[in-house]
Order: C-alpha cells, then sequence, then structure tokens
C-alpha cells in the first residue's frame, strides 16, 4: 500500500539558499532538456504526404530520450562545475519530468488521453524537487537528513505509520514556507479491493450543484459556502495594487506574497470543506452513486457569434463566465477524488452514473419534466410529484446507479439542452 505524507519544513536561512538555488538550477536544466526534445520534433518530422519518393535525407540525428538526456548529464557537470553542488538523484528526476511531461504530449497517458504542449518554466513555475531515494533512518525526531542540504528540522505533526518505509521525499516551495512530501510504502498491507454490492439500504446518491453542493436522495442538502466569492474582493483589491506598483519593485514583490497566501488560504479552505462533506456523506452508507461530471465541458467558454461582416455579437460569455468562476470555486471533480480515497480507505465504495438527463425527468413516474436552470422546484404534471429539483435529480441517480437495465427516455442530446443539465 502506498501513501503519502506532507509536512512543514523549517530550514535555516542558509538551508533555503541552497534550496533556492538548486531550483533556479533544475530549472535551467528543466528547460534545456525540453528545448532539445522540441529541436528534434521540429527538424525531423514530416508529413507523410508530402515527402518526395526520391529525395536526400539529411541524416537523422538521435532522438533525445531519458536514457541520452541522462547520460548528459555528465559532460553537463563538468562544463558547468556548479551543477555538482545538486544532489545527483535530484538532477535525473528533473530528466524524468521531463520525459513524462513530453510523453503525456506526444503519446498521452495509459487512457490515451494527451496533455498540451509542455512549457517552459518561469522562475515561479518550478518549485519542487526530488529525492528518488530515501531512507527511513534518515529521519530522527522531528530531524530529517537531506544529502547535501543537511539536517533539517520538520514539523513531524503526524508520526509515520509502523511497518512503512519511506521511498521518495519531494521537497516544495508554497507562498506560506517550504514542504516536504513522503512517499511511504508498506508492502505487507494489500491495495483496498472492495466489493460492497449496491442495495437500496446501503447507498445513497448524490447530487452535485452550485446553489447546494451536495444534494443527497433522503432530502438533506450542503450548502455551498463558497470560498473564492468571499474572498475574491480581497484578491482584487490586492491585484490593483500590485498593478500600480513598479515592476522588480520590493512593494510589488510584497503584495505579491499576499496575493500568494490568499490563494492558498482559499484553496485549503476548500479542501477542508470537500473532506468534511466527504466524511459526512460516507458516514450515511457504505456505497455511494455520484454524477460522472464532465466538469472541463461544462466549463468551457461560449463559442463566438459572428454577423456576415465579421463583426463579433454578445455570445452570452459575460454571464457564462461568471457561471464557470463558481463551477471553479465548487471544485466537483477534487471533491469526488477526495470522495473514493476516503471512501476506498474505509472499505466503502463510490460508483460513478452517467447523469445526462437526471435534471429533466421525474424521478417518480420517469416522464420527462423540462426545467431552466433557474427553475429550482421540481412538480411533475404526470404524477404530481413536488420536491425540490436537486433531490429529484438524486433520487434519479440513485434508481439508474441500482438498476442498470433502468433507463429514461433520452431524447437526442442537443447543445443547448446539455447546458441546461446541472
Ligand atoms: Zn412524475
Amino acid at each position: 500500500m502506498n501513501i503519502a505524507h506532507q509536512y512543514k519544513l523549517l530550514p535555516t536561512s542558509a538551508q533555503k539558499i541552497i534550496m533556492n538555488r538548486w531550483l533556479d538550477m533544475c530549472r535551467a536544466e528543466y528547460n534545456f532538456l525540453l528545448a532539445e526534445r522540441f529541436n528534434w520534433w521540429e527538424r525531423n518530422r514530416n508529413d507523410i504526404n508530402s515527402c518526395p519518393l526520391i529525395c536526400h535525407l539529411p541524416e537523422l540525428k538521435d532522438n533525445p530520450d531519458y536514457y541520452s538526456q541522462k547520460r548528459g548529464l555528465v559532460p553537463l557537470k563538468q562544463d558547468k562545475p556548479w551543477y555538482k553542488s545538486v544532489h545527483s538523484q535530484v538532477l535525473q528526476d528533473c530528466v524524468n519530468r521531463v520525459k513524462l511531461a513530453f510523453d503525456r504530449f506526444v503519446k498521452g497517458d495509459s487512457n490515451g488521453s494527451r496533455s498540451g504542449k509542455p512549457r517552459f518554466k518561469a522562475k515561479n513555475r518550478y518549485r519542487s524537487f526530488t529525492y528518488t531515494q530515501i531512507n527511513s533512518g534518515d529521519i530522527n525526531g522531528n530531524v530529517i537528513h537531506l544529502s547535501k542540504i543537511g539536517d533539517c528540522k520538520l514539523i513531524l505533526h503526524r508520526p509515520i505509520p509502523d511497518g512503512f518505509k519511506v521511498k521518495t521525499a519531494i521537497i516544495s516551495k508554497k507562498s506560506d514556507g517550504w514542504y516536504i512530501t513522503l512517499s511511504l510504502e508498506d508492502k505487507s498491507v494489500p491495495e483496498a479491493i472492495t466489493n460492497v454490492v449496491p442495495t437500496e439500504d446501503n447507498s445513497v446518491a448524490l447530487d452535485l450543484g452550485l446553489e447546494k453542493f451536495v444534494a443527497l436522495n433522503t432530502g438533506e442538502f450542503v450548502n455551498i459556502p463558497q470560498h473564492f466569492r468571499r474572498s475574491e474582493e480581497d484578491l482584487s483589491r490586492l491585484q490593483q495594487k500590485v498593478s500600480i506598483r513598479q515592476k522588480g519593485s520590493r512593494a510589488r514583490k510584497l503584495l505579491n506574497r499576499r496575493i500568494g497566501k490568499l490563494h492558498q488560504k482559499i484553496a485549503r479552505q476548500r479542501k477542508q470543506f470537500h473532506f468534511e462533506t466527504a466524511g459526512r456523506v460516507l458516514d450515511k452508507a457504505d456505497v455511494v452513486f455520484v454524477e460522472n461530471l464532465k466538469v472541463k465541458n461544462m466549463s468551457r467558454r461560449c463559442k463566438p457569434k459572428q454577423d456576415e461582416t465579421g463583426k463579433f455579437l454578445p455570445n452570452g460569455q459575460s454571464a457564462k463566465s461568471g457561471l464557470n468562476k463558481s463551477i471553479a470555486d465548487a471544485g466537483w471533480a477534487s471533491f469526488v477524488d477526495i470522495l473514493s480515497f476516503k471512501a476506498e480507505n474505509a472499505g466503502q465504495r463510490v460508483i460513478k452514473v452517467d447523469p445526462y438527463g437526471t435534471s429533466q425527468h421525474c424521478s417518480n413516474c420517469l416522464n420527462k419534466v423540462p426545467k431552466t436552470l433557474s427553475e429550482r422546484w421540481h412538480s411533475c404534471p404526470s404524477c404530481s410529484l413536488e420536491v425540490d429539483r436537486d433531490t429529484n435529480s438524486a433520487i434519479l441517480i440513485k434508481k439508474l446507479g441500482l438498476d442498470v437495465s433502468l433507463s429514461i427516455k433520452r431524447s437526442r442530446r442537443n447543445p443547448r439542452e446539455a447546458c441546461a443539465v446541472v
């Protein structure tokens, strides 16, 4: 079983200088290696249909890969001796990061979904480095020995569980200081596999929304705290101040630090809310049905509208961007991840259900009851069911989850309707 624990580091000023310098050097190396890959890519690719059958081919250069780039670290240390001060594993991990970023761009992950083009990292976008091998013996009480940095204090707010070995350590720089993430492994503990069979009694379904964060099929709600919205004013005030300060000035730097801390606070509040809500939901039942939301598609921008002369017409984006902001603030995807993680650890199950049509149909008679996004009440003309709109969806999600053969009469998806299914 693999888990990760994060602790706060308390480095001395000298250690901070070393770590900052390492980040800088790793970033330069990362950018160099990425450029090497892009160069090969640009020079050696050719569309098959634009290549004549007989032509002179220049001698192909070797494609830089993980191994060749790793071998390149040796001459690097000769040419630039200051790289010798960085721990070898940290530099090797830098090569690995380039490989992962490039592979995800070219080949995609195990599901075949490709990421965007890797970006060159600006100074504050490269914020962590990794020791790929750390021994449990390196941690003594609240001090960890980091090779080439020295003994560094950490706040061991929770102990490392018995039987777990420390495998790797990622040291990251955040707005409020340095952190260390230890990945821990215990081979004797098997990965949790749960096969609880969902029944009417042991399951609960939830509908995720923006007005009420969670609506359960039992009629209970969890309201949304809107952490970002509450701090939005503070944030914009600070951002206005930053914009009038001179670039590179100390005042601007201090203000940027405050903005970073505010963002961190919002993210932490949201995370805590997600954990607490997930705990409350999992207390109710062993199996939880959730919607399989495509958050990325839901928070897309509206398509631009143009008239015959090419003039841009209003397309509703200003209203949509307010909705998108609230969708991002809710953080549904990370909530579902946290819910699944907690359920797995407790031997419970989270099952995703296709939500399409669940807000537009009656949970009692399954007839279609069209609603716009602003109509928050479900009243069915056929069976006269009167219930909150979100509760109706949750009941329907539970029905769909329990009975795989049950299908609601879903009409052909048209983009306008798809937008209204929230
Ligand atoms: Zn009905």
